[in-house]
């Protein structure tokens, strides 16, 4: 099996959100595909270590938002790669609700579904979640952010609990030794590869991590430069 074949199947990025008695919270999904037209209906695949998923369970409600493709690290980063259980993802993030009452996050996002569970299906590791969609609404007339986009440019990685995670060892195996030294960062698994620079960032390629500013922040999940240890 050639685990390379599964970066070629195209996903977006979404925000997952879900209202349980008072606890708000969300996740970084890269499955969030429709499975009917009439009435509309919308499936996720929510690993069962993610806190939100239990929440979901519960309250069967969630909102979907569509992130756009510049969206922020820092977004990124605070949903995708930190946890419910050690932190109030929506402390200081503004969002709206529609039918259901879930939370709608508008940051970085360019539309978004308020949805109703109204089916689960154990896959072993995940719940996959089939609900009706009882809204839904246009943000910003921006491109999507997909997954391809997100590992190929923003180099992000899934995090363990994504259905689309691949081990790194495993992917490593197959790729050629660097003499430079590389750095990986500890929150989300993002490798700063000197060779390569952060263009994006203004960091030209050549940069040891030694020389990158102290202000410098991962750019996929706005972790400083502490969070990274050589690899
Ligand atoms: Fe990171």
């Amino acid at each position: 099996m050639n685990i390379e074949a599964f970066f070629k199947l195209s996903y977006g990025l979404y925000i997952i959100a879900t209202k349980n008695k008072d606890k708000l919270n969300a996740y970084i999904a890269n499955t969030a595909f429709q499975v009917t037209a009439q009435p509309p209906q919308i499936a996720i695949s929510c690993s069962k270590d993610n806190y939100t998923c239990g929440m979901i369970q519960s309250s069967k409600i969630f909102s979907i938002s569509v992130l756009n493709q510049e969206a922020k690290s820092e977004t990124i980063g605070l949903f995708g790669y930190k946890s419910g259980r050690d932190i109030n993802k929506f402390e200081n993030i503004s969002y709206t609700t529609a039918t259901t009452g879930a939370p709608i996050v508008k940051e970085d996002s360019i539309a978004w579904f308020d949805c109703r569970v109204n089916n689960m299906i154990d896959v072993g590791s995940h719940i996959v979640f089939i609900a009706t969609i009882e809204d839904s609404d246009l943000l910003e007339n921006k491109p999507p952010l997909t997954y391809a986009h997100y590992h190929e440019v923003k180099k992000g990685l899934a995090p363990k609990n994504a259905p689309t995670y691949i081990d790194e060892k495993v992917l490593n195996q197959s790729k050629s030794e660097s003499t430079t030294k590389k750095y990986k960062c500890l929150a989300c698994g993002y490798i700063y590869d000197p060779d390569l620079g952060d263009e994006e960032n203004g960091i030209p390629p050549g940069t040891e991590f030694e020389g990158l500013p102290e202000d410098w922040l991962c750019p996929t999940c706005g972790s400083t430069k502490d969070m990274f240890d050589p690899i």
